[in-house]
């Protein structure tokens, strides 16, 4: 894969990456709205999910996505330096299909298994 193919890639997965992190703030948002109004009340109904619990699943939720939009950020970074797939421990070019499955990898997979 060229480094310009790498980038359009990583450009592709920062963009989805973008976009988990929008619907997951939007998320969070509905259910402090709910909260706010009193419509996931887990006081009065003991059948229904618990707030804090849909709350936690959210906070997590956009947590895991800005962490991953940082991962990607960071790739873009290395892949405009020209260090885009190049392991940051061993030196050594990291496998192409390791990072089709994980765009945002700083590790071979040797360096990753040992880490
Ligand atoms: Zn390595």
């Amino acid at each position: 894969m060229t480094s310009d193919a790498a980038l359009a890639q990583l450009l592709d997965s920062l963009a989805a990456a973008q976009e988990r992190e929008r619907l997951a703030a939007a998320q969070l948002v509905e259910v402090r709205r709910l909260q706010a109004c009193g419509e996931a009340d887990d006081e009065h109904d003991p059948e229904g999910v618990p707030a804090s619990f849909e709350w936690s699943k959210a906070a997590a939720l956009l947590e895991a996505a800005q962490a991953e939009r940082a991962a990607i950020e960071a790739a873009v970074r290395r892949a405009r330096l020209g260090a885009y797939g190049i392991c940051a421990r061993c030196g050594r070019p990291i496998d192409p299909r390791r990072l089709a499955a994980r765009p945002a990898a700083t590790l071979c997979i040797d360096c990753a298994q040992r880490a």
